[in-house]
């Protein structure tokens, strides 16, 4: 058979990028179809725009606690259009350089919806792209459950939520799993009344108990009001939005995001076709899409067990592996340390939080680290458990002074 391109893919997402730039590095030929946005969710509507924010929020909340630093600042105030001003320049500064990474690779790029005709075909454009290998990598959309449908005005999902060019006065976040926690510490850092219900016993169920406990400690330091164990009946839009919960209570809030998961829309496997990312994942994150596309096209396999989960709240949440209340039957060792024992958090007003490792028979198998650069000490100690370094092993390892990893080298003393 005569094929056009060694590679169609379709969906320009952490997925699909990623597999188009590592094919052309190995001389493949590839046509990459995109129907939005280059860069896909991530880029556009996903981690990035939302720690661009964040990092506004972040540089606010400093600023006003700035006088504990010996810094007087006066009239400091939030432009919030500007600070989604900025957000867009920053998305858009990435997505052309996207663009013309794939460009100067050699990846055609076709700005249409594709549909997959077969395992060697696809259809956009009302024209036949005839490839010898197909990728599909259309990632996932927000998800809402009956009774609280996206109005897009007042009862917002992940994408409306970008492009607010006001803040309201409060809001309510149904859902603590990553993008509620995340928006709560945005909101309430730029001053808005922030309410977050979660159906679940604790805050963030995927995480760590002891992360939960720790999160809704924060949270109630920092004003956030908490409805656990609860559901939401459903949302009435308004100026104020009412949201009934199944306990018969009824929150106000002048804005509601719905933050409840990611669904994939419906369509048909196709054998012989690969599918990646979102769309066919149970772990929704943009470094596990395109590490999936490295393994496809470099051949280079990943261990599932060891994939990082972060959290950007103030502090940083991160962990991997095992949690404490999966290791039940006891036979295990656990360490914490508390941040605040580590002179360089004190240097930088940034005490809160903890270090946690779990090991069986001196092998690492989780840690939960709730600090700040919690994203890349969770690094150092993924490193480490997946190349099989023991606890002990790693003790041999110098850690600069004073940093946040010498918070991992005293955890690996209590195991
Ligand atoms: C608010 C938010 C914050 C997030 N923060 C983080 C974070 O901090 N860290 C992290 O790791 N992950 C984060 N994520 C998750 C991350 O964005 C996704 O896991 C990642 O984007 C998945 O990549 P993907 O390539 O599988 O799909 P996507 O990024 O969803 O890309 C799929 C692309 O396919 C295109 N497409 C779909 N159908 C077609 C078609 N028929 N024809 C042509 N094109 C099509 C879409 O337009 C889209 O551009 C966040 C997500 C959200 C919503």
């Amino acid at each position: 058979m005569n094929y056009q391109y060694d590679l169609c893919i379709v969906g320009g997402g952490p997925a699909g990028y990623t597999a188009a730039l590592h094919a052309r590095r190995k001389g493949l030929s590839v046509v990459l179809f995109e129907r939005a946005e280059i860069g896909g969710v991530c880029l556009n509507r996903g981690c990035i725009p939302t720690k661009a924010i964040m990092h506004s929020a972040e540089i606010y909340e400093e600023i006003k606690s700035a006088d504990n630093l010996g810094i007087s600042v006066q009239g400091a105030d939030i432009n919030f259009s500007a600070v989604i001003e900025r957000k867009n320049q920053v998305v858009e500064k990435l997505r052309k350089g996207l663009a013309l990474s794939l460009k100067n690779s050699g990846v055609v790029v076709i700005n249409a919806e594709a549909k997959v005709k077969d395992k060697n075909t696809i259809i956009a454009n009302n024209e036949e792209y005839v490839c010898a290998k197909l990728i599909v990598a259309t990632g996932s959309e927000p998800r809402t459950f009956k009774g609280m449908e996206f109005d897009h005005k007042n009862i917002l999902n992940s994408d409306d939520i970008l492009n607010m060019t006001d803040l309201p006065k409060s809001i309510a976040i149904v859902g603590s799993g990553a993008i509620g926690v995340e928006w709560a510490r945005i909101f309430s850092a730029f001053g808005v009344e922030v309410s977050i219900i979660e159906l679940a016993e604790n805050l963030m169920p995927v995480a760590d108990l002891e992360v939960s406990k720790r999160i809704e400690r924060i949270f109630k330091a920092k004003k956030i009001k908490i409805y656990k164990s609860v559901g939401v009946e459903n949302i009435q839009s308004g100026d104020i939005c009412k949201i009934n919960l199944n306990n018969g209570e009824t929150l106000e809030a002048e804005k509601v995001l719905v933050a409840v998961g990611r669904r994939v829309p419906e369509f048909n496997k196709i054998d012989g076709v690969e599918y990646i990312g979102d769309v066919c994942s149970e772990i929704q994150l943009a470094h596990y899409a395109s590490k999936q596309a490295i393994e496809i096209i470099d051949g280079i396999k990943f261990d599932k067990t060891m994939v990082p989960s972060v959290v950007y709240g103030n502090p940083e949440i991160a962990w991997f592996g095992k949690r404490e209340q999966d290791l039940e039957d006891g036979n295990y060792q656990k360490s914490n340390i508390l941040v605040s024992a580590l002179g360089k958090s004190h240097c930088d007003n940034a005490t809160e939080g903890f270090m946690k490792i779990l090991s069986q028979n001196g092998k690492i198998v989780g840690a939960h680290i709730v600090s700040k650069e919690a994203s890349a000490l969770i690094q150092q100690i993924i490193i480490a458990a997946q190349n099989n370094i023991s606890a002990d092993k790693l003790k041999e390892v110098c850690f600069a002074h004073p940093t946040y990893s010498e918070g991992i080298f005293e955890t690996l003393f209590g195991l």
